[in-house]
C-alpha cells in the first residue's frame, strides 16, 4: 500500500513526504496500515496536530520513523503531525501516526482540544483516511446544515419567542455549529431540547465544561436550567411542526446530564403529550439514574441513547468519573427503559488500540446481548489521543486490539438484528433495519 505520509509546518499548510509512507496508530502501537483506507469523505477535514513529529515508514526497509526535520525547499522545518477529523455518520478505525511527547511538558506541545483525530494520507494525489461509513444516512450530511439563510431564520425565532432555550440554541447553531441545535429552527429530523446546568459526572473529554489540565470544552454549557414549561414549548412546536425525521432529544452537547432534572423533563414530557402524539421523544443520557429513565419512559420517553467507553467498571470510571453511581446502574438504566418499552442505543465510545481489545470487546458483547439493546451508536471518542491512552493504562480488560472493523462485526453477531450506525432512529426507522 502505497500510501504517502502527510505532515504540516507551523502555520498548518500540508505537505506529502517524497519517500516516507504513512503509518498509522492504535493505542501506544504505530505500524504501517494492516487495511486499505478510504477517500476523505466531504465535509471531513485534514487537521494538524500541533508539537507532534509525524511518524511514517521507510519505504525501503518497512520501519517505522519519526520524522524531527525535513527540507521543504529550501527550508529546513520541524514539521507537524496531520491527521483527520470525520463528518457524522463515519467511525475512525486508527489514530494518526505521531510520536508522543511529554504530555504538556514540551514548550509547544499543549493538550489537544476534544475532536476525533483520525489516520489520514496521501493515495496518489488524494487525500485518504482509515474510517469505516457506519451510517449512510444524509440527513446529517454538513451540506444541508449551516445554510445562509439561518441566520435569518435563528432571528424570526428569537423575535416570535422569548423562551430562553431559543436564546442557547441560536449560539449552539450559529457559534458551535451544532446541526441538533440548528434542526431546532429548521424545523426538521431532531430537534434539541437541552435541560440541564449539572451532571453527575466528570468525563475526562467533557464537551461542555472544562477538567482539569484539559483544553476549553468545546461547548458552553446551559448557565440556567430551563423550566418543564419552556422545554415544553419548544417540544411541541418542533413535534407538531417539524417534516422528516420528527424527534426532540434532551441530553445535547451543551449540557450536563438530562436524568438529574427527571422531574421537570417528566413534567414536561407530559405536558407534550398531552398536546401531541407525532414523533419520537428522545433523551441522551450517561444513564445513572435507573428509577429515574423508568419515570421518564413511563411519561412518554420512547428512545433513550445511553453513552459509555467501556463495559469495565474500572475504565468507565478512570473516563467518566462518576459521582454516586457507577456501571452496575448503567447496565440497570439500559434494562429499566427496555423493560417499559423504549428503543435502546448505546453510545459507544470508540477508541483504536483500547475499545477493540479482545478482552474489552467481549464484555461489550455480552452488555449488548444481556441488556438488549436496539443499536449501538460507534461514535469516535474527541479526544487527545495521548490523553485517553493514559486514562485507560491498566484499566479495563486486556488482550491484543483486534481492529475497530472486527469490534462491529462481533457486535452485530453478539445480538442478531442489532443496529449498528451512528445516528438515533425515527419512530418509523425502528424495527424495519
Ligand atoms: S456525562 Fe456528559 S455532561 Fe456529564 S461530564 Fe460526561 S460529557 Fe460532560
Amino acid at each position: 500500500m502505497q500510501t504517502r505520509l502527510l505532515f504540516a509546518d507551523d502555520r498548518g499548510r500540508v505537505y506529502d513526504h517524497p519517500d516516507l509512507l504513512a503509518a498509522v496508530r492504535s493505542g501506544d502501537d504505530v505500524s504501517p496500515p494492516s487495511e486499505r483506507p478510504v477517500p476523505l469523505p466531504p465535509g471531513a477535514t485534514l487537521t494538524m496536530l500541533p508539537g507532534r513529529r509525524p511518524v511514517g515508514v521507510d519505504r525501503a526497509t518497512g520501519a517505522v520513523v519519526v520524522l524531527r526535520e525535513v527540507k521543504v525547499g529550501r527550508r529546513t522545518l520541524v514539521p507537524h503531525a496531520v491527521g483527520a477529523t470525520l463528518p457524522p455518520g463515519w467511525t475512525r478505525t486508527f489514530l494518526p501516526a505521531a510520536s508522543r511527547p511529554a504530555l504538556a511538558t514540551v514548550e509547544g506541545t499543549p493538550v489537544l482540544p476534544q475532536w476525533a483525530y483520525t489516520a489520514a494520507a496521501l493515495d496518489g494525489d488524494a487525500p485518504v483516511v482509515w474510517a469505516l461509513h457506519t451510517d449512510r444516512r444524509r440527513h446529517w450530511s454538513p451540506a444541508a446544515h449551516s445554510t445562509p439563510d439561518l441566520p435569518r431564520i435563528v432571528e424570526g425565532t428569537l423575535a416570535a419567542s422569548a423562551n430562553p432555550i431559543y436564546r442557547q440554541l441560536s449560539r449552539c447553531a450559529l457559534e458551535w455549529r451544532c446541526f441538533t441545535a440548528q434542526n431546532t429552527f429548521y424545523l426538521r429530523d431532531e430537534g434539541a431540547i437541552p435541560s440541564s446546568a449539572a451532571c453527575n459526572a466528570a468525563c475526562v473529554g467533557c464537551l461542555s465544561e472544562t477538567q482539569d489540565g484539559m483544553p476549553p470544552s468545546s461547548h458552553e454549557r446551559i448557565a440556567v436550567a430551563p423550566t418543564a414549561e419552556e422545554m415544553a414549548e419548544v417540544a411541541i412546536r418542533h413535534l407538531t411542526r417539524a417534516r422528516g425525521k420528527v424527534m426532540v432529544s434532551f441530553g445535547q452537547g451543551c449540557e450536563g446530564e438530562p436524568l438529574v432534572r427527571w422531574k421537570e423533563i417528566e413534567r414536561a414530557i407530559r405536558l407534550v403529550r398531552a398536546a401531541t402524539a407525532r414523533g419520537s421523544i428522545h433523551a441522551n443520557t450517561n444513564g445513572s439514574l435507573p428509577a429515574a429513565l423508568r419515570r421518564l419512559v413511563r411519561a412518554g420517553l420512547d428512545s433513550a441513547r445511553v453513552s459509555l467507553n467501556s463495559a469495565s467498571p474500572d475504565l468507565y470510571a478512570a473516563y467518566y468519573r462518576p459521582r454516586g453511581y457507577g456501571l452496575a446502574d448503567v447496565a440497570r438504566s439500559i434494562r429499566a427503559a427496555k423493560a417499559a418499552g423504549a428503543y435502546v442505543a448505546l453510545n459507544l465510545l470508540t477508541f483504536p488500540g483500547v475499545t477493540d481489545r479482545e478482552g474489552e470487546v467481549e464484555r461489550l458483547c455480552r452488555l449488548v446481548a444481556r441488556t438488549g439493546v436496539d443499536q449501538v451508536q460507534t461514535r469516535p471518542l474527541a479526544i487527545d489521543p495521548d490523553v485517553y491512552v493514559e486514562v485507560a493504562r491498566g484499566s479495563g480488560a486486556g488482550g491484543r486490539p483486534i481492529g475497530i472493523r472486527a469490534l462491529v462485526a462481533a457486535l452485530r453477531a453478539a445480538r442478531p438484528g442489532l443496529v449498528v450506525g451512528n445516528f438515533s432512529r425515527a419512530k418509523r426507522e425502528r424495527r424495519t433495519e
